[in-house]
């Protein structure tokens, strides 16, 4: 299996980025953020759970994340030939939580690609996602933000967990999204 993790701050393409290699080394994307939108659009108990953070811009519980990534990979054991995680894993716990999640599934994570914008380019870019995105988190400056700010608090570090393992490929995240692309492809293809 190729199990791929896109990281980087919120606005840094990672979602756009994860659809297209989805589709070019035919894995499962699965984006935290997604599921969660999804369980809001149809008000259920873990969506409106989800919203109290989300609409500050603050991150969803660790047990209630890793609770409803753990059903999404059950729901699809042996029938993709890998995942691409997107937003996830967000903590340190929910790190472990993945490798201990993959290692019970006789997989690993393969390898961390992560993209790199700085932080006026992220609040300039998720604002004008907002304008389409129907997203309340993408319109409002002091939830962008804080959204970088808790990116930079509790997500940054994640990387380490991975460096120690020797699987993180930084990439430049500014420029042209076939050109970000195309530079992901080489990363991965290079690694396997
Ligand atoms: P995203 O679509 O990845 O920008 O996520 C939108 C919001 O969903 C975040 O600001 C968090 O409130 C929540 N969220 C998504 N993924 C996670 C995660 N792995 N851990 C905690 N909260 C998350």
């Amino acid at each position: 299996m190729t199990n791929l993790i896109l990281f980087g701050p919120p606005g840094s393409g990672k979602g756009t980025q994860a659809v297209k290699l989805a589709e070019s080394f035919h894995l499962l994307h699965i984006s935290t953020g997604d599921l969660f939108r999804s369980e809001l659009k149809n008000e259920t108990p873990l969506g409106m759970e989800a919203k109290k953070y989300i609409d500050k811009g603050e991150l969803v519980p660790d047990e209630v994340t890793i609770g409803m990534l753990s059903n999404k990979l059950d729901e699809h054991e042996g029938k993709v030939d890998g995942f691409i995680f997107d937003g996830f894993p967000r903590t340190q716990p929910q790190a472990e939580a993945l490798d201990k999640l993959l290692e019970l599934k006789g997989t690993t994570i393969s390898l961390v690609l992560a993209l790199e914008v700085p932080e006026d380019e992220i609040v300039q870019r998720i604002k004008e996602r907002g304008k389409t995105s129907g997203r309340a988190d993408d319109l409002d400056d002091s939830i962008i933000r804080n959204r970088f700010q808790v990116y930079l608090k509790e997500t940054a570090q994640v990387l380490d967990h991975y460096k120690k393992a020797d699987k993180v490929i930084v990439l430049n995240g500014v420029g042209s999204i076939e050109d970000i692309s195309q530079a992901l492809v080489v990363a991965i293809s290079k690694a396997k």
